[in-house]
């Protein structure tokens, strides 16, 4: 499976500003994750940021913590944001994105996190259930969320391309 890292693209001052605050916490585990929510509350209802790592894992962060300061600074293969439910006792995706202005992660980052959720023993949904579709405007540089597929920069008006172009990403082949 091929998988993308993603380097971050978001404001200097940002990644400056959390430089030393602590990584998302790494969950490989369903155990993971009932420690995590038991302090984080907040997740089932509000949601959580989580980005996934270059090893893989799911990492969580409360809600509206910058993706960078999740990631430690580093590259990911997949930012969004990440809201829980119980069905019964059992930890489940209710909503999930690849909402990350500081990443600005292709939907094709979904591999990734079937792959970091299955590990986290959380059953994943068929896909996000909220997709971000982001572009860089070719001609005036400025990054756009594109809105009801219209491919057009609400800067300059010019066509935005089909394809994710937002900075060069770093191709990783998996085998699982
Ligand atoms: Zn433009």
């Amino acid at each position: 499976m091929l998988l993308y890292a993603y380097t971050y693209v978001g404001p200097e001052e940002i990644r400056r500003s959390v430089a030393s605050f602590p990584a998302g916490t790494p969950i490989t585990s369903r155990s993971d994750l009932e420690t995590w929510l038991a302090a984080n509350p907040d997740a089932l209802a509000e949601g959580a940021t989580y980005v996934v790592d270059l090893q893989g894992r799911l990492r969580l962060a409360p809600r509206r913590s910058e993706h960078v300061a999740c990631a430690g600074g580093e590259e990911v293969l997949a930012a969004g944001e990440l809201r829980f439910r119980r069905a019964g006792t059992t930890p489940c995706v209710a909503e999930v994105s690849n909402q990350s202005t500081g990443y600005c992660p292709d939907t094709d980052c979904w591999a990734a996190v079937a792959l970091a959720l299955g590990r986290a023993g959380v059953t994943a949904p068929p896909g996000f259930t909220h997709e971000v579709i982001f572009r860089r405007c070719e001609r005036c540089g400025e990054r756009n969320l594109v809105k009801e597929g219209w491919f057009v920069c609400v800067f300059c008006d010019a066509d935005l391309p089909t394809g994710w172009n937002i900075a060069p990403r770093r191709g990783i082949q998996t085998s699982s």
